[in-house]
């Protein structure tokens, strides 16, 4: 796909969130956008209350309540992040197909070892900011928060990449404490959280699914964040409507209107490491073309504390050594430790 042309439409309209607030969204006019290879596209619209103040966009649109298999599909071969039998060091048994390949994720980037390659240009995201439809719909879906973002119809490409890849969802590895947390590290250092944006190869591929397991079927973003004293405002619509899907048993969604993928990203996205690897999940299909940021994002101790009051299900909890909330397990050290290369290379965009 070497250009695209985006057609935006005027309107103006009036929405209510919540029931309390009234905006407008405006879009700019009959403009045609073109998306060339290494642009991000402008934002086309922003969110006012009126009065030309921005709006708060934390607001909950919708609170569904799903049955738990309309959101996942359960894998009939249990595994936990634990230190028991069903735990990290344990899949490779358990998914023997899988989760014993040689190109496994996530690894340790030994930064010195990266080989600079010049076709790692820009990404390009859109819609970004989002559509006024688009929301982000939020679960806790036993192993991690979730972001379902596919009503927004969010695209990339570019950025070193052959195919149209459509964002489906992006959901978070963290620690019990800020020295532990991320999947991949860097020369060695861990992160205090890491943040996965998982998107699907549409040139392909019909369906998320068939990518999951097919070559260059997925990509993902990792974001490493590193603890600041100040809240990141980018993430705070969604870890404030955390307290409401605490508990994966009771299968809940939140939706929040979608904020742009942009802003979830470090300030320089152009700055990343490239290897191919695979799921860090179960079944750790190697399908993953991987885009390690350089540069973290931030977040704070108070918003971390949020994510570490996840719970895990209650049937998890048994063989999990974690502190405990009463009879439940809180969800923490929720990462796959690094995976060893196997002679893999590692490029570098810069
Ligand atoms: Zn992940």
């Amino acid at each position: 796909m070497e250009t695209m042309i985006l057609n935006f439409i005027f309107f103006g309209l009036i929405i209510t969130a919540s029931g309390q607030r009234r905006a407008t969204v405006s879009v700019n006019s009959g403009n045609v956008v073109p998306v060339n290879r290494g642009n991000v596209m402008p934002g086309p619209f922003h969110w006012t209350n009126g009065e030309g103040e921005p709006v708060e966009q934390e607001e909950v649109i919708e609170l569904q309540v799903e049955r738990a298999d309309a959101i996942d599909i359960p894998d009939p071969i249990h595994w936990t992040y634990g230190e028991g039998e069903l735990g990290p060091s344990h899949w490779s048994t358990l998914f023997p197909e899988q989760c014993a390949a040689n190109s496994e994720s996530p690894i340790d980037i030994n930064t010195y070892r990266t080989i600079y390659d010049a076709s790692l240009k820009k990404f390009a995201i859109f819609y970004d900011p989002p559509l006024p439809v688009a929301r982000f719909a939020i679960h806790n879906n036993g192993h991690s928060v979730e972001v379902h973002t596919d009503s927004g119809q969010f695209y990339l490409s570019n950025g070193g990449m052959r195919h149209l890849y459509k964002i489906d969802q992006f959901h978070f590895h963290w620690g019990d404490t800020s020295h532990v947390g991320s999947e991949h590290t860097i020369n060695g250092h861990p992160a205090p959280l890491e943040m996965h944006i998982v998107g699907w190869n549409k040139d392909i591929y019909r369906t998320l699914k068939e990518a999951s397991t097919k070559p260059s079927g997925l990509h993902v973003f990792a974001v490493l964040f590193q603890i600041s004293p100040f809240d990141n405002p980018e993430l705070q619509p969604i870890i404030r409507v955390l307290p409401r899907v605490i508990d994966p048993d009771i299968p809940v969604s939140v939706k929040i209107p979608a904020t742009p993928i942009q802003n979830l990203l470090p300030k320089h996205p152009d700055r990343y490491f490239r290897y191919s690897g695979s799921l860090t999940t179960p079944r750790c299909y190697t399908s993953v073309i991987w885009t390690v940021f350089e540069q973290t994002q931030y977040i704070s101790e108070r918003q971390l504390n949020y994510f570490r009051q996840m719970l895990l299900h209650d049937d998890h909890s048994r063989e999990q050594v974690w502190p405990t909330q009463g009879l439940r397990k809180h969800m923490i050290n929720n990462f796959r430790p690094v995976q060893p290369l196997n002679g893999r290379q590692v490029f570098r965009s810069f």
